[in-house]
């Protein structure tokens, strides 16, 4: 396929990579200018994008994704696709979705999860909203950049699962580690409380498969001095898109408004920026009952 690829950063650039080695052709453009190999530099988004079979974009957020698909979706011709994998607002996604509709061209929102390692190893899930058609013309690249794509039904849906899942993880992550800070100050080792958790009731995947306890359960950022992983800036993003989306929609979501701002403050006050998400069990730990 004649691939376009907008935005070759820590994830778009391995992603692009893969589907040059697969024997895709790729001309690509970012405004950083990253060299990726096999990937031809294009001046400009626009000449990135014309003549293309599909074209992706890898982009930090809805405002910078609005602006990319008003310089290239009049370029674009009418039946080819539109794969903006980004993690951007819903409504960003939906807008977009809607001006690429009106011009012929098959939108699909399909934000990943699985971070750098995933992009690099070629094993993200991705998150699809928009038409069936489309989803189906753009499986070859998802079964090259991951390892498991799942339509979610119209477009929007992609993200929407995306920041579900992800405020689960955030509020999960957060209850993980206070339940580890709470054990400390009770005396309760924690190997054994990971022992106990992880085979009950309590168990999560932030319990069971990034314990976020360093030298306790699977090797995880914890393990690495909380270097990232999954950034807590980026758990941060994403709560934040939760709430927009559920201020937009009208849903009661208490606990993943409290996990923003706590991420919030984290990141923005304390030294949470540029660690690891699960850096929150270290926060809690140094704590008392008044700091909080
Ligand atoms: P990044 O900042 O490394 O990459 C974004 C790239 O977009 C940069 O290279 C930047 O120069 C480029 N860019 C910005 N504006 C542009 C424009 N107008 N035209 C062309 N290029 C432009 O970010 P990333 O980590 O690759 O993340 C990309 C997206 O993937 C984000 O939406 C992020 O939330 C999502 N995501 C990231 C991870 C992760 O672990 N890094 C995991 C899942 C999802």
């Amino acid at each position: 396929m004649k691939i376009g690829f907008i935005g070759l950063g820590n994830m778009g650039g391995p992603m692009a990579a893969n589907l040059v080695r697969a024997g895709h052709d790729v001309i690509g453009f970012d405004t950083a200018q990253v060299a990726v190999e096999g990937v031809t530099d294009a001046p400009d988004a626009e000449s990135a994008a014309r003549d293309r079979d599909v074209v992706i974009t890898m982009l930090p957020n809805g405002a910078i994704l609005r602006a990319v698909a008003d310089q290239i979706l009049p370029g674009m011709a009418a039946g080819t696709v539109f794969l903006d994998c980004s993690t951007v607002d819903v409504d960003s996604a939906k807008e977009v979705a809607q001006a690429a509709e009106n011009l012929g061209i098959l939108p699909l929102d399909a934000p990943v999860s699985g971070g750098v390692g995933g992009a690099q190893g070629g094993t993200l899930t991705f998150m699809v909203g928009g038409d069936a058609a489309a989803f189906d013309k753009a499986r070859p690249l998802f079964d090259i950049m991951g390892q498991k794509a799942v339509h979610c039904g119209a477009s929007g849906n992609g993200q929407a699962a995306k920041i579900c899942n992800n405020m689960i993880l955030g509020v999960t992550m957060i209850a993980t580690c206070e339940a580890f800070a709470l054990a400390d100050k009770l005396g309760l080792d924690r190997q054994a409380m990971f022992d106990v958790v992880s085979t009950s009731s309590g168990s999560s995947w932030s319990m069971n498969t990034y314990c976020p306890a360093p030298g306790v359960g699977p090797t995880s950022p914890a393990d690495n001095g909380y270097t990232p992983g999954f950034a807590a800036d980026l758990m941060l993003k994403d709560l934040r898109l939760s709430q927009q989306a559920a201020d937009s929609a009208d849903a009661d979501t208490p606990l993943g408004a409290a996990a923003a701002a706590l991420y919030a403050t984290f990141v923005e006050d304390e030294d949470g920026a540029g660690r690891d998400f699960s850096a929150m069990l270290p926060r809690f730990a140094a704590r008392g009952r008044d700091a909080g």
